[in-house]
């Protein structure tokens, strides 16, 4: 019997003109190894990653379907016109076309909302009938089959798996899609599941894929218990919170934590205020830092500027913070109002978007700003985080911070230090202005 084909397709943010792809950190999509593994025998599938790959528009298939964020959304929609105008039916789900429904839906032939595992075995039932609906809304949940990563096999991914532990966050920062798409609420993964996906995963490195793994501290701790005696190495997400409980560091470094990504977002407690970020204002910043390191764990410092109070001298600080504290890796982030927050609906409503809907913006590209900031133009804003991530990811900056992670980071994370820093420097270079959405030469005609 022939077979039905499905193709997933993971888009890229855009590429520019002439070049096919763009240079960034190719982590495996672990949705789609999700999605796969829900998928039944009788099914063909195919994956092309659009961050890596050319999509071949002239293979068989019978149904695409798209995973969507705010950044890959126009060209999202690029390429399921294409294959719309090809006949073959288009599905898109993710983040933002949970967040923002009615215009995915324009574009589609069904949408998944909410959490697609929950709905991808009866929308494939549906198809398979002829009856394919125009939305499936997901309910919150995890799968409980384990991720078939066999779509990767020819992909080349860093080393490392990614495995869930759990979803959303208890808190509501103002710029946050993921506190607004979980509604404040935290989902934790059952830690059965998430031992029996470590034991099926090909890599030794995991990154534990969590909005914030501290939201609750009981599982974490339940979940490092657990971790520890299989002696992987791991990074993920959490809160500057963490550094006031000493026991819980040494848990999280003894369970194989390597790097845990922080979002501190500012020095000020003004802004930290403004994007209801209040509970880290009260914490001694360096003071948490130096336990964190001396706990053994490296930290991913990102920040975010443009908040009504950020002024030049603010980038400045931040800057001299991230070099002094030597961390493994920082970015340095200007504001952007994702669709469906409330950052987004104060700048509406106060006329400082610079584009309703700048993810479809003919005229986007990377690194622009999306609204004018207080004490900034929007292109001195731009310009000034651009150059903060140079700054520190300058040579002698790099040198300084390597010689620090030695202390407390394995040999293989250490490596990986020279491999990410190095590169950081010309990475941010050709992130920058690449059109949003852009260069679709390699479309069919
Ligand atoms: S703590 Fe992090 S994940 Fe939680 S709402 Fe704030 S930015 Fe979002």
């Amino acid at each position: 019997m022939k077979k039905t084909t499905i193709t997933f397709i993971l888009p890229a943010i855009g590429k520019k003109p002439g070049e096919k792809y763009i240079g960034t950190w190719k982590m495996e999509p672990l949705a789609i190894a999700v999605l796969k593994s829900l998928t039944p025998e009788r099914f063909d599938t195919v994956f092309f990653d659009d961050r890596i790959e050319l999509i071949d528009y002239g293979k068989k298939t019978d149904i695409v379907a798209i995973t969507v964020e705010t950044y890959t959304a126009k060209r999202a929609y690029k390429i399921a016109s294409a294959y719309r105008e090809r006949g073959v039916p288009v599905v898109l789900g993710g983040y933002h076309v949970a967040l923002f429904p009615e215009e995915a839906q324009k574009r589609a032939d069904a949408i998944l909302t909410g959490n697609a595992e929950t709905m991808w075995p009866a929308l494939l039932e549906d198809f398979s009938a002829g009856a394919l609906r125009s939305r499936y809304d997901g309910a919150p949940g995890f799968q409980a089959a384990a991720p078939d990563r066999s779509l990767f096999a020819e992909k080349k991914y860093l080393p490392v798996s990614l495995i869930e532990t759990g979803r959303g966050c208890v808190h509501n920062c103002n710029f946050c899609a993921i506190s607004q798409y979980y509604r404040c609420r935290y989902y934790k993964r059952d830690i059965e599941d998430i031992l029996r996906d470590v034991s099926l995963s090909p890599h030794k490195y995991h990154f534990l894929v969590d909005d914030n793994l501290t939201a609750d501290k009981a599982h974490a701790e339940a979940l490092f218990s657990a971790l520890a005696p299989l002696r992987i190495k791991w990074a993920g997400q959490g809160t500057l919170a963490m550094a006031s409980d000493p026991a819980f560091l040494k848990a999280m470094k003894k369970s194989g934590c390597e790097l845990i990504l922080i979002g501190f977002e500012s020095l000020e407690a003004e802004s930290l205020r403004q994007m209801n970020k209040g509970f880290m204002a009260g914490l001694a910043q360096g003071e948490s830092v130096r336990r964190i390191h001396d706990a053994g764990i490296g930290i991913y410092a990102t920040f975010v500027m443009g908040y009504d109070g950020d002024t030049p001298a603010t980038i400045e600080r931040t800057v001299a913070f991230a070099k002094k504290h030597k961390f493994y890796t920082a970015a340095f982030n200007h504001l952007l109002p994702y669709p469906g927050t409330r950052l987004y609906r104060d700048l509406r409503q106060s006329g400082r978007l610079l584009h309703d809907a700048w993810w479809l913006a003919e005229d986007y590209n990377y690194g622009e700003l999306a609204f004018r900031p207080k004490h900034f133009t929007p292109e001195e804003l731009s310009r000034r985080c651009h150059e903060a991530r140079r700054e520190f990811s300058a040579g002698p900056v790099v040198l300084r911070r390597g010689l620090h992670a030695m202390r407390h980071t394995s040999p293989l994370m250490w490596s990986l230090f020279w491999a990410m820093n190095l590169r950081l420097g010309t990475e941010v270079d050709e992130k920058m202005n690449v059109p949003i959405g852009g260069n679709l030469d390699e479309l069919p005609k």
